[in-house]
């Protein structure tokens, strides 16, 4: 079976009934990089900025962040990188930074929440990452967007950034910016929001947790709510639409897209491109190589029209997979 997954991570990951979808791997280390050429992930499709952070347990040096950025994008040669900027606070607390005490720190001052109460800070992060990839593209991505005008803000500090550096002459070809579609209350600004990204992609796991209000690390909560199930997948569904309708590329980075049954019905909601761990790559690329993706699309839709409240639909597209 190892050696059948390895052979699939050569091939591109195309539906049996020849549908075209994105499998990418998520990373934060420099040690993450080497399993890009392993795994047949087809590029970096989130790129956790403030793991480093964390690692090294306080602000980065700006000059050593450009060259861990540059040796990144290096790696991944002419592969996609979806930079995300720093998402500190919740349960990522970086030592001397003044998170401060918080009632319910995931709903607190997190992600990019701090990048614009702490411009300086953003600005300097957003500097490395725009010098890291002068005269290429860069892809950067702002985590916990709330609402639109946040997303404006942050791109008004990143086009302050781009401009000044490309007077310079030491700024990107290209630079695509999205937003992370994390917080329930930016599905209802789709429209504004579609228009003002290059890209979206999905938390699946911050996004779980606030549709369902149920803390995603606590194990006592761990089986009462499945993102297999019409609240979830109907809302990814109307994304889905809304993003192809606008012609913007989607994603969905969350845990959600590392395991195959789960991937199985982002894919049957519409998204066609999913990131995760490198070591989920070959499993998911291999069920997607084997899946009839209109016959799933067709059954999945029957089975979300049908009334099922907010149960889980797990045994009913288990049942699909197995059959098909
Ligand atoms: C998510 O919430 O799904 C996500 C990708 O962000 P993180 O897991 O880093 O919070
Ligand atoms: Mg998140």
């Amino acid at each position: 079976r190892r050696a059948a997954l390895a052979e699939t991570a050569t091939l591109p990951p195309m539906t049996a009934d020849g549908v075209r979808v994105s499998v990418l791997m998520n990373a934060g280390l420099a040690a993450d990089l080497a399993q890009l050429d392993s795994c047949g992930a087809e590029g970096i499709g989130l790129f956790r900025t403030e793991i480093a952070w964390l690692a090294r347990g306080g602000l980065p040096d700006p000059d050593a962040e450009e060259a861990f950025y540059a040796r990144v994008v290096e790696a991944a040669g002419a592969r996609p990188v979806l930079f995300r900027t720093i998402d500190l606070g919740g349960d990522k607390l970086l030592p001397g930074f003044p998170h401060g005490e918080e009632e319910n720190p995931a709903l607190g001052w997190r992600s990019l929440r701090i990048g614009l109460d702490r411009p300086a800070m953003l600005r300097r992060q957003l500097r490395a990452l725009l010098r890291a990839t002068a005269g290429r593209t860069l892809r950067v991505m702002f985590p916990m967007v709330t609402t639109v005008e946040e997303f404006r803000a942050a791109k008004a500090i990143l086009r302050a950034e781009t401009a000044q550096l490309r007077r310079a002459g030491r700024a990107p070809e290209q630079v695509l910016v999205g937003a992370m579609l994390e917080v329930p209350a930016l599905v209802w600004q789709l429209p504004a929001l579609l228009d003002e990204a290059d890209f979206l992609s999905i938390g699946s796991n911050d996004l779980t947790q606030f549709l369902f209000a149920a803390d995603r690390g606590n194990p006592r909560l761990a089986g009462r709510y499945d993102f297999l199930s019409a609240p979830v997948l109907d809302l990814l569904a109307e994304v889905a639409a809304a993003a192809a309708a606008a012609s913007v590329p989607l994603s969905l980075c969350g845990e959600a897209a590392s395991r195959p049954l789960e991937a199985l019905a982002v894919l049957g909601v519409g998204i066609r491109a999913v990131s995760m761990p490198a070591s989920a790559v070959p499993a998911v690329k291999a069920m997607v190589r084997g899946l009839d993706l209109g016959a799933f699309t067709r059954f999945l839709a029957g089975l979300r029209r049908s009334a099922h409240g907010g149960r889980s639909l797990r045994a009913e597209i288990a049942a699909w997979a197995r059959d098909h």
